[in-house]
């Protein structure tokens, strides 16, 4: 029953709003050194027992997924960020010889360098400096990418850092029309060359310093943009949408506030790199907005970050959800649409066997020709090397999201990564080749 009354409504709006401590306390935990900061909602914590507090939220984070095991080759991605600052401390921490219950995973660190996007790259550089400074001072190997790498050549072997990738990315990136498409792009095309490069480097494991912060907006963002099937993937401890590669959140449980306190106790220096968001209005795009939105909300009602993340964390996908994923992200495309397209199989399917029935002499015949047409398709192959993808072909093999991108880009499918276009063109050709035989199989 509620018993909402004035009292208590004053005793609510007196917690929310405590965010001084009080003179003469003490912490909550210990009891006995002085409180250095609040966390949570009003609970102070010293130095030491916040370090504890947060080296345990952590280490619990990692532990209860019993994803990184000992020998793993784990890639840290480092963005200049207070929480990949906070992320690279935390592991250093770990796998320190004096930690208790040391880690033992051998540790790699990647920096995707988006200069490219950016008018003014001085300072870009510059941070890539302090960053590369910071890792080789952990002892850990240092990867540095162009975001361009490979986007033309589709031989992910190779360098890929060329003239060719670059120019061609740049003429993708110039065409998208919104800075809302721009950041999805960004995103998308960051992701699969982080992926990429941990694959390169036989990374089994990737960690990303998002919080729980970070990933309220990003779940928001989600739902706005027509993508709520891809909330599971995008903010949970484990993101398996890759069959090689797992990519890990340890500070998922981490507020932006905390991850701030984490840093400035540990007198970490994190370096700021411009990115295509930076200097930007509130309102110049979806994310940022719902950013504003977030913190703003945050700020007057410090459980807001907590509501919304927890809530997205109970959405989840039922075990049996097989799923065919997006070309560009990877992420499942509509389900709806999948379901309609297997209806229209088994339309398909049925009306095949009807024919059978009806007509056996003419598939008798048939099947005579079999053999003289399997012989004669691999000469047909190279027609159907030439048989051009069409709008049409690349639209059906992304998920919603990426084709609003795609439309923003003024569906120039061409200038799509090559990678992704010859995978598309390799299943067209498959698909043709078995429509071919269709009618001369058993
Ligand atoms: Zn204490
Ligand atoms: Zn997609």
């Amino acid at each position: 029953m509620c018993d909402i009354n004035s009292d208590n409504v004053n005793v609510e709006t007196e917690m929310v709003y405590k965010t001084k401590i009080l003179p003469g306390s003490l912490c909550m935990k210990c009891k006995t050194q002085k409180p250095t900061a609040i966390v949570r909602v009003n609970d102070s914590l010293c130095r030491s027992c916040l370090l504890t507090y947060t080296t345990h939220k952590f280490r619990s984070t990692l532990g209860k997924s019993k994803l990184v095991k000992a020998n793993d080759r784990v890639l840290l991605v480092a963005s200049g960020s207070q929480s990949s600052t906070a992320l690279l401390h935390l592991v250093k921490e770990a796998l320190g010889e004096g930690a208790h219950k040391r880690l033992r995973f051998s540790p790699g660190v990647v920096f995707i360098d988006e200069s490219v996007t950016l008018q003014s790259k001085t300072e870009c550089e510059l941070g890539i400096q302090d960053i590369k400074k910071l890792v080789d001072d952990m002892g850990y190997p240092f990867h540095c990418v162009p975001i361009y790498q490979n986007f033309h050549s589709a031989d992910t072997d190779a360098d890929g850092v060329n003239e060719i990738n670059k120019s061609s990315f740049s003429q993708a990136f110039a065409q998208l029309s919104t800075l809302t498409a721009t950041v999805h792009f960004l995103s998308v095309i960051r992701m699969s060359v982080i992926v990429a490069t941990a694959r390169k480097h036989c990374y089994t494991k990737v960690m990303i310093g998002d919080t729980a912060s970070d990933l309220s907006v990003t779940l928001l963002c989600n739902i706005l943009q027509g993508n709520g099937n891809a909330i599971p993937f995008e903010i949970g401890v484990a993101d398996k949408r890759y069959s090689d590669i797992v990519i890990i959140r340890p500070l998922r449980e981490f507020s932006s506030k905390e991850v701030a306190l984490y840093n400035r106790l540990n007198h970490l220096r994190f370096t700021v790199v411009p990115n295509i968001l930076t200097k930007k209005a509130s309102n110049s795009c979806i994310q940022r907005q719902t950013e504003q939105f977030v913190n703003s909300l945050q700020a007057g009602f410090p459980s807001t970050v907590n509501t919304i993340f927890r809530t997205g964390d109970k959405l989840c996908l039922d075990q049996e959800f097989t799923f065919s994923p997006c070309l560009l992200c990877q992420r499942p495309k509509d389900r709806i649409e999948e379901l309609d397209t297997g209806l229209n199989c088994k339309k398909i399917e049925t009306e095949v066997e009807q024919d059978k029935r009806n007509d056996v002499i003419e598939q008798q015949h048939k099947e005579m020709e079999v053999k003289e047409k399997m012989e004669s398709l691999s000469g047909e192959e190279e027609n159907l090397q030439i048989d051009r993808l069409s709008l049409s072909d690349v639209k059906s093999k992304l998920c919603y999201g990426c084709n609003i991108t795609l439309k923003e880009m003024g569906e120039k499918y061409e200038l799509l990564p090559q990678f992704i276009l010859k995978t598309i063109q390799q299943m067209k050709n498959r698909a043709r080749m078995k429509n071919e035989i269709k009618d001369f199989l058993l």
